[in-house]
């Protein structure tokens, strides 16, 4: 990992990245992609060291207060969130000046911060979204390395379920010819009612290829599904958006199992929640 002292923290949209690049080891990851312009190895961390000093002077200098977002472009917990804490810094300013916070993750180590979860949820809105992917274990090993499987990921949502911090599951990617099926998206499915998920964000059964990712994809196909590679080249050549021949019907089945359970699958919907501010009567948590 390699140190900055970064300009700005917040997007126009309130969301930060506090790392770029990431260790996790997704084979699908689209952050990878050259359009993100990265000018180091994508394992190599850029840290911004100054995010807490940046994120609290752009919440002070806030007319308003707001949800604040990470996790979007890479996850907040990757391996060197143990040794930096940086995340947990700055949830602890988001929690100190009464903000709202939506935060994306694949890592159970956000439990380390359950208590500054808790305490944002108290005085205003905390939701965790975490990915799911992949129901069968032995395969998310393969797709999603370096970062705990699908069960443990499971385990952390029913945690936050017991303590009411609202969570959403984002369903995507999924790999044409390696888990568009319906026993994946029961599995799946069947975790994200179990422990009583707000939302479910799926855009589609497939997945997004460009530059950059779509090497490092297909390496990784080559090495675990012989063949497969070809597969992917013959049906989506130079394609962005690759669509599994069954995303029709799994869609299907996917809106009338969450309609039919109650759980928000309309993603403008999701979106709109997790975008919406709301101020609660709790006391300011003293971290
Ligand atoms: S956790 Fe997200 S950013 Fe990290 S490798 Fe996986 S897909 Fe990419």
């Amino acid at each position: 990992m390699h140190f900055v002292d970064a300009k700005g923290i917040l997007s126009a949209k309130n969301g930060m990245n506090i790392y770029r690049g990431c260790t996790h080891g997704c084979i699908y990851c689209d952050s990878r992609s050259s359009c993100y312009q990265m000018k180091h190895p994508f394992e190599d961390i850029e840290v911004k060291r100054n995010a807490p000093e940046l994120l609290e002077i752009a919440l002070r200098r806030k007319r308003s207060k707001c949800m604040i977002g990470t996790g979007a472009m890479c996850d907040p917990y990757m391996h060197c969130e143990k040794e930096l804490g940086l995340t947990g810094q700055c949830l602890k300013i988001i929690s100190r000046y009464g903000f709202g916070l939506a935060i994306q993750t694949k890592s159970d180590m956000i439990l380390r911060d359950l208590d500054l979860l808790k305490c944002i949820h108290e005085e205003s809105k905390c939701v965790v979204q975490m990915t799911l992917t992949t129901y069968n274990e032995s395969l998310c090993k393969i797709l999603e390395p370096n970062v705990c499987t699908t069960k443990r990921r499971y385990e952390v949502l029913k945690i936050m379920q017991k303590h009411t911090i609202p969570t959403v599951v984002w369903f995507s990617p999924v790999l044409p010819f390696i888990n568009d099926t319906e026993e994946n998206l029961r599995g799946i499915l069947n975790y994200c009612f179990d422990a009583g998920v707000k939302g479910i964000l799926c855009f589609g059964i497939g997945t997004t290829m460009r530059d950059g990712d779509r090497e490092y994809f297909y390496a990784a196909l080559d090495r675990h599904f012989p063949g497969l590679k070809q597969k992917y080249i013959k049906r989506y050549g130079y394609a962005y958006e690759c669509f599994s021949d069954r995303s029709g019907e799994l869609m299907k089945l996917f809106h009338s199992e969450c309609e039919a359970h109650g759980v928000m699958h309309d993603v403008e919907q999701i979106f709109r929640y997790m975008h919406e501010y709301e101020q609660k009567d709790g006391q300011l948590c003293l971290f």
